[in-house]
């Protein structure tokens, strides 16, 4: 099963990605995760990638789909791929699709998660990430047990993209350059849209409900 998890920021998409994975035995390709491992390197790439992404601005997509491609190349997966945070452009959906077809692959479903924008905002001013294994908190709804600490016992930060200015841009990115996409998904028959307002257990029912009723897992 090869799945896309769409939504826009805050809308859980790392969180249910990692529950599937770790259920479903899916490797993630987590863009942005990806994308601030390159980002932090001292090199050219590394400082043009923090200028795009500090900003809450795409990073262009012709580079985008050269940085996943490399990442596919160099992995090895059995039971499936899940994509989060890619694609968010319709090229980057052309390009992925061609990577498919090529692997004799198919992409069998779009998980939308849908939030109001005040939930995102609201999400994204208490989130926590991990700086070893990315796994991700709330410090309000899902707090860690220690407060500065991970589970795997890397220290928890917060992303430097998370300012409420780079927020309000990767929102109006979402909307206007990454949403249409919801419309070429529905077409193609494979989107399912929960409703990712409530808290993550019950997201994650609704999510392998619908999943399984499509027959995309067992
Ligand atoms: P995310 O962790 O998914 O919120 O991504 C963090 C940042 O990485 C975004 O705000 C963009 O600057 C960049 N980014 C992630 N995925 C993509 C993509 N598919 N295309 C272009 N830029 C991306």
């Amino acid at each position: 099963m090869n799945l896309v998890i769409f939504g826009p920021q805050g809308s859980g998409k790392g969180t249910q990605g990692h529950m599937l994975s770790e259920d479903y035995d899916l490797h993630v390709v987590d863009a942005g995760q990806i994308l601030r491992e390159a980002a932090a390197k001292h090199n050219p790439r590394g400082k043009q990638l923090r200028e795009f992404m500090n900003h809450g601005r795409l990073v262009p997509s012709k580079l985008m789909n050269e940085i996943i491609t490399t990442h596919l190349n160099s992995v090895s997966w059995k039971k499936g791929l899940l994509f989060d945070g890619y694609p968010r452009k319709k090229v980057q959906l052309h390009a992925l699709e061609r990577y498919m077809k090529h692997c004799g692959e198919d992409l069998d479903a779009v998980v939308y998660l849908s939030i109001s924008q005040q939930t995102t905002v609201e999400r994204l001013r208490d989130r926590v990430l991990c700086n070893v294994c990315g796994r991700i908190y709330n410090l309000s709804l899902h707090p860690p047990k220690d407060r500065d600490t991970c589970v795997c016992g890397g220290v928890l930060i917060r992303r430097e993209d998370d300012t409420p200015r780079a927020i309000r841009t990767r929102l109006k990115v979402f909307h206007k350059q990454t949403k249409p996409l919801l419309e070429i998904f529905e077409k193609q028959g494979i989107l399912i849209t929960i409703d990712a307002e409530d808290g993550v257990h019950a997201v994650y029912k609704k999510v392998v409900t619908q999943l399984k009723a499509r027959g995309a897992i067992d």
